[in-house]
């Protein structure tokens, strides 16, 4: 696990630098003063540009999330991104499946797996945060979906359900006990790091407007069931403190 942190902390440098604008820039004297204080994370899954209209595995009207969380940025003190980032020929793709179409199902090692387009491939334009995401309070970047044979759709344990992140630990060691959970897909990725989050001890909420799903064979209301029954609290914006 330490050397998943490691890798982390590298990754948010060359991220950081990546993100330019988006992340690194803007005066915090400027900013409003956050109104949730630092035990409460704020985690922003995917909010990346090929998950938005225009990119390769499009979520539609994702790109919509953006302003929600913009908002929602400038009220929390602690706040994590996650990043898709996949290496090309990913085993998550269809097209490293022979025969294989996207959305198609297949069994891996690790169980049944959902094949995608291709997608946020490390250092691509389709790999990159919304240009119009604007979190300069954000702290860490955790990317996931980068060992060629897992896929992780969470942002804590990948999806053979065993690896982890350093998600857990790092929000452990900064005494983060509750988690807001935003971003794409509502369905996948914000599913899975919500339940991840639930499953880890945070009290966990997910806001429903900061999200938009693919929803593939009832995949949202089996997503929204599965939540609840962790406890997870589906919440608007305006149900968040201050
Ligand atoms: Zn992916």
């Amino acid at each position: 696990m330490l050397n998943s942190i490691a890798v982390d902390r590298r990754s948010l440098i060359a991220g950081a630098t990546v993100l330019g604008v988006a992340i690194a820039a803007g005066p915090l004297q400027a900013q409003e003063k956050p109104m949730i204080d630092a035990r409460t994370a704020l985690i922003v899954v995917d909010v990346q540009n090929d998950f938005c209209p225009g990119g390769n595995l499009a979520v539609t009207k994702g790109d919509e999330v953006v302003a929600v969380i913009n908002a929602l940025g400038k009220r929390f003190e602690t706040i994590i991104l996650t990043q898709d980032w996949h290496p090309a020929g990913h085993s998550s793709f269809a097209s490293s499946h022979p025969g294989k179409k996207p959305f198609e199902l297949i069994q891996m090692p690790y169980g049944p797996q959902v094949l995608w387009p291709d997608h946020c491939i490390q250092g691509s334009k389709g790999a990159e945060f919304r240009a119009d995401l604007d979190l300069p309070r954000a702290q860490t970047i955790v990317r996931k979906g980068y060992r060629p044979e897992i896929d992780s759709y969470s942002g804590f344990v990948e999806a053979d359900r065993k690896t982890p992140t350093g998600l857990g630990g790092y929000l452990k060691e900064r005494g983060v006990t509750r988690a807001v959970v935003v971003g794409l897909a509502t369905d996948f990725c914000v599913n899975w790091t919500a339940q991840d989050a639930a499953k880890a001890g945070l009290e966990t909420r997910v806001v429903e407007e900061a999200c938009r799903a693919i929803d593939l064979n009832g995949s949202l209301a089996k997503a929204w069931a599965d939540m609840a029954a962790l406890g997870i609290k589906r919440i608007k914006a305006a149900d968040l403190p201050g």
